[in-house]
C-alpha cells in the first residue's frame, strides 16, 4: 500500500518520463509488467526519495500493513481464499489454491496492469490531448472503472477517477458507499464547468457528448480495441472559447 502510493505519486508527478516507474514511452511490455522485473531508472530512485509520504507515515493502519506485509499476504491472499472453498464446498485444497489464489491473482494483476499499459496507449484523449493517458472502456470493464485514465490524469484529485460516476465505474459507487457509512470523507470532484472548460481548451475533440463529425474524423485510430494507438493522432484544432482569445 505504502510502496504503491509512493510509486503512484511518482507516476502522476512525472507521467511518462524517466521519473515515472512505469513509463509508457518505454513500450507496452515495460509499462505493463516489465518495470517490475527491471532495475529502477536512477531518476525513479532519486525522485522517489523526494516524494512526500509524511501523511501515510502518520497513518497507523498503512504502517501496520507495511510492517506485516508478508504474514498478512500469506493470510489474506493465500490462506483465506484457499480455505473458503475447501471448508464450505468440499473442494480439493489443490484445486482451490489453483483457482482462488493463482488464477485469481494472475487475472487481477493483469487487469490492474492494463491501467498502466492499455490506458496509457490505446484510446482517446477527450480531456487533455497533451497527456499520454487515454480513455479505455475495455480497461474500465476489467478494473471496475479505472480505465477513464485521461480524465484521471487531468483531474487526479477527483475521487471518481472519471467524468461520470455511473458509467462502468463501480469504484466510484463503492467509494460513495464508504462515504455513506462514514469510512470515507472530503471527497473531491471537478465541477461540470471546470470539466467543460478543460475539454474545450485541451481536449482532442473525441468527447462522447461534445464531439461532432469533424472532430471525430480528426481523430484517426485503428486496431482491435477501439480506438487504438499507435496510429492515433488528432489534427483537430481546439475550438475557440466564446469571448476568449
Ligand atoms: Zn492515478
Ligand atoms: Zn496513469
Amino acid at each position: 500500500m505504502f510502496i504503491w502510493c509512493r510509486d503512484h505519486r511518482l507516476h502522476h508527478r512525472y507521467s511518462d518520463t524517466d521519473g515515472d516507474p512505469h513509463n509508457s514511452k518505454r513500450g507496452f511490455f515495460f509499462c505493463h509488467m516489465g518495470w517490475l522485473m527491471h532495475k529502477k531508472h536512477p531518476y525513479v530512485i532519486e525522485l522517489g526519495r523526494r516524494i512526500d509520504m509524511s501523511d501515510l507515515q502518520a497513518d497507523w493502519m498503512v504502517m501496520f500493513q507495511k510492517k506485516y506485509y508478508y504474514p498478512l499476504y500469506l493470510l489474506v491472499a493465500i490462506l483465506i481464499p484457499t480455505y473458503v472453498p475447501v471448508f464450505f464446498f468440499g473442494e480439493h485444497w489443490w484445486d482451490s489454491m489453483l483457482v482462488c489464489y493463482f488464477l485469481r491473482y494472475v487475472l487481477s494483476l493483469h487487469s490492474t496492469w492494463f491501467v498502466n499499459s492499455i490506458a496509457h496507449l490505446y484510446g482517446t484523449r477527450p480531456y487533455d490531448k497533451n497527456l499520454q493517458p487515454v480513455e479505455s472502456w475495455f480497461v474500465s470493464i476489467v478494473t471496475l472503472g479505472e480505465g477513464w485514465h485521461n480524465y484521471h490524469h487531468a483531474f487526479p484529485w477527483d475521487y471518481k477517477a472519471a467524468e461520470l460516476s455511473d458509467y462502468i465505474n463501480h469504484s466510484a459507487t463503492f467509494i460513495k458507499f464508504l462515504e455513506n457509512i462514514g469510512l470515507a470523507y472530503d471527497l473531491k470532484t471537478a465541477s461540470p464547468e471546470m470539466v467543460l472548460n478543460r475539454i474545450v481548451r485541451t481536449g482532442d475533440g473525441s468527447h462522447y457528448l461534445l464531439d461532432n463529425e469533424m472532430s471525430r474524423a480528426a481523430v484517426t485510430a485503428c486496431g482491435p480495441l477501439h480506438p487504438l494507438n499507435p496510429t492515433y493522432k488528432s489534427t483537430l484544432k481546439p475550438p475557440r472559447r466564446q469571448g476568449g482569445r
